[in-house]
């Protein structure tokens, strides 16, 4: 009943008591008493009477009004903490018929709408962090394409991301190439042992995978798949993404497994959103990658591919001990060639030598151009007899092959190729490429369109070590060495004297440096020895008259290397092995054959440094006029700190002005 009918009612019910009580005490208290006692008996009932009423109208009130508004009080109170903590389920039941239910209802419905929009708003939320999260990564990922060139490492993090994003425990993709869809590659975050082969990839795909790539739609499947066996252990669920380029050159299928709780349409809107955009630039960027690595005219990949494929064979080879080759190619006499025949014919056929190069290889192998007209090639997992084999038969295909001239008339070219195997002939890369240069030499040097090894240049020159310098360096006393330094000088006559005149030199500062006598013989020794290897340089080259071409540098600059090749069989005492192999290091690091720098340098190959380029100096060279001994010793000033180590050349300078007997005076070994 309505609260206002109720107080009606209750009215009444008061009045009607009332007045029936007041008359009926009016006739019994006349009836029984006279006068003033029956009026105040009256009244006194009728007081006892409006109490009882008052009484009972209290209590009514009380349980009808009073207790549901507290119990009203307490519930909302409750629920609005309640909300507060984010329990939007409890409700207040009153059941009083009256405007205090239809109170409680009132708020019961609020609470209701507050739980609903808090359930929406919290959805939203998620869907705003979700695209957050995605937009963070994907401007992460498109930082990381910008910055790296391999597929296979954008392609890596592209997946580790998907991973993160969608909480699942693994990703993969399937990228195919053209209309017909050729998969091209594959890449997981599985880890396995090896890489999944393409062949296990194209097997995945012949079911529901294979249909998925076909189609535009996301595929999404939260039990175990059919296609897949039932017994397998990796995938509960999955859901593959479809990708395309915009220009349809590239399409890709993206599959992520594993989620818990499986997959949601959600999920699929924060894939596919980060996914697409991000495979869009991904396939430009594969596309610019692509020409980054290429030579524009050949076809091949360019110098810097190559450095960077030759420094991951190399770590590759290191970490599970393999072996690989290079091979380096020239072509004979193409400068004539191209004077000849003009530039044209010779692009043609620098295109056509490519052509046969690269049909002679496997896949695996990685033909580049190197510069110019020379080609060098890496063969992983290859040993020197394989590589060997490789580079006769394209010698071979391209003397057989018939080239053309502008005017159609067939011409013959050759080429030239050297051979250099890692780890045998040379661990660090820059080191390796030289040495498959020199064997290339050699190769030229025997008439050309030839192959030769590094291996076979080291025989050949090991082979013209004549008997009694090996006897020399067989004694462990190395007696008679001295007479080893007339054959090593004996190679050109600007060198003759050079290295006894280094040994004395080396000796009178080693003495000024105080050092131990080991250290002093270990010096006298690698003073005559440090140019052995020059046995290995053709004479022309050491008395050239004019500046040398890079060739001939680099032929030079693998002297210490020779030396140390032809010594090592020897028994000579360790510390001067290292002194021969660095003395053209520079304190700057800016020398060779490693660059080392500063304190890195041993020792004596500091030495040794200083008192070779001082011999130099103050000798006749091909190149230029021998200087004086104030000349040569300025030079050295002026080289301290870059060249040569600055504390032993301000001690040599001190020896060399402490030598008595005028300034022209030369070193000698006694
Ligand atoms: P060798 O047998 O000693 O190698 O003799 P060569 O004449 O080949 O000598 P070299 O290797 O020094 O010659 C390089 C020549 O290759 C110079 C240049 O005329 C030619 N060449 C280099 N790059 C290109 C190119 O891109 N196109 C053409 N047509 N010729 C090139
Ligand atoms: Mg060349
Ligand atoms: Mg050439």
């Amino acid at each position: 009943m309505r609260m206002g009918k109720k107080f009606n009612v209750i009215t009444l019910i008061i009045i009607a008591v009332f007045t029936a009580a007041g008359v009926a005490f009016y006739f019994l208290a006349h009836y029984l008493f006279e006068g003033t006692t029956a009026l105040i008996v009256c009244l006194a009932g009728c007081l006892a009477i409006a109490i009882i009423v008052l009484i009972f109208l209290r209590g009514y009130v009380t349980k009808n009004i009073v207790q549901p508004l507290k119990n009203m009080h307490t519930n909302s109170s409750a629920i609005i903490t309640e909300i507060s903590e984010g329990n939007y389920n409890n409700r207040i039941d009153i059941k009083t018929g009256d405007e205090i239910e239809e109170l409680a209802d009132n708020f019961n419905q609020m609470a209701s709408v507050v739980q609903e929009r808090a359930a929406t708003l919290k959805d939203v939320l998620k869907k705003e962090q979700n695209v957050i999260r995605s937009l963070t990564m994907l401007s992460e990922m498109m930082g990381f394409i910008t910055s790296e060139l391999k597929i296979e490492s954008i392609l890596q993090t592209f997946l580790e991301m998907t991973k993160n994003l969608l909480k699942v425990e693994d990703s993969g993709i399937f990228i195919f190439e053209g209309e017909e869809k050729e998969l091209k590659l594959f890449k997981t975050t599985m880890k396995g042992d090896a890489p999944v082969s393409l062949d296990c990839a194209r097997a995945m795909l012949a079911g529901p995978l294979g249909k998925a790539a076909k189609t535009s739609s996301v595929l999404r499947i939260n039990e175990v798949a059919a296609g897949f066996p039932p017994d397998h252990p990796a995938v509960r669920n999955f859901m593959a993404v479809p990708l395309r380029s915009s220009k349809n050159k590239m399409s890709a299928l993206l599959v992520t497994i594993n989620k818990n709780g499986g997959f949601t349409p959600d999920d699929e809107d924060t894939l596919f959103s980060f996914a697409f955009q991000a495979f869009q630039s991904l396939a430009l960027h594969e596309e610019i990658a692509r020409l980054a690595v290429t030579d524009g005219l050949t076809g091949l990949y360019n110098h810097r591919a190559f450095q960077e494929q030759l420094s991951e064979e190399t770590n590759r080879a290191e970490r599970y001990f393999k072996t690989f080759s290079l091979i380096m190619l020239d072509i004979d006499h193409f400068k004539s060639f191209n004077d000849i025949y003009g530039h044209q014919a010779g692009d043609h056929a620098l295109k056509e030598i490519s052509k046969i190069i690269r049909n002679e290889l496997r896949t695996a192998d990685f033909p580049a151009r190197y510069g110019g007209e020379e080609f060098i090639l890496i063969l992983p997992e290859t040993p020197v007899d394989g590589a060997l084999i490789v580079a006769e038969r394209i010698r071979h295909a391209v003397a057989e092959y018939q080239f053309m001239s502008e005017s159609s008339e067939r011409l013959l070219l050759t080429v030239s190729a050297g051979v250099a195997c890692y780890p045998d002939d040379a661990t660090p890369k820059e080191d390796l490429i030289k040495k498959a240069d020199h064997a290339l030499y050699f190769a030229k040097g025997r008439g050309r369109n030839a192959v030769c090894t590094y291996q076979e240049t080291i025989a050949g020159i090991i082979k013209k070590i004549p008997e009694e310098i090996d006897a020399i360096l067989k004694d462990p006393e190395l007696r008679d060495i001295e007479k080893i330094a007339h054959g090593i000088d004996a190679k050109s006559h600007y060198t003759k004297g050079h290295s006894l005149e280094v040994a004395a030199y080396a000796i009178m500062l080693g003495k000024n440096l105080r050092l131990e006598q080991p250290q002093m013989e270990s010096l006298r020794i690698a003073g005559i020895l440090h140019d052995l290897g020059n046995i290995g340089i053709p004479e022309y080259i050491l008395n050239k008259q004019g500046p040398l071409t890079q060739e001939e540098k680099s032929i030079i600059q693998g002297h210490p290397g020779l030396a140390e090749m032809v010594l090592i069989k020897y028994p000579l005492i360790d510390k001067v092995l290292p002194a021969i192999l660095y003395h053209h290091e520079r304190f700057d690091g800016k020398g060779y054959p490693l660059g080392l720098k500063g304190g890195e340098i041993p020792l004596l190959a500091r030495v040794l440094s200083i008192v070779e380029a001082y011999q130099a100096m103050i000798s006749p060279r091909p190149q230029r006029r021998r200087k004086t001994r104030e000349e040569a010793i300025s030079e050295l000033r002026k080289e301290a700190g870059s060249q040569f180590d600055p504390d032993i050349v301000k001690t040599f300078i001190e020896s060399l002005q402490e030598k008595k007997g005028g300034s022209e005076q030369r070193a000698s070994l006694d």
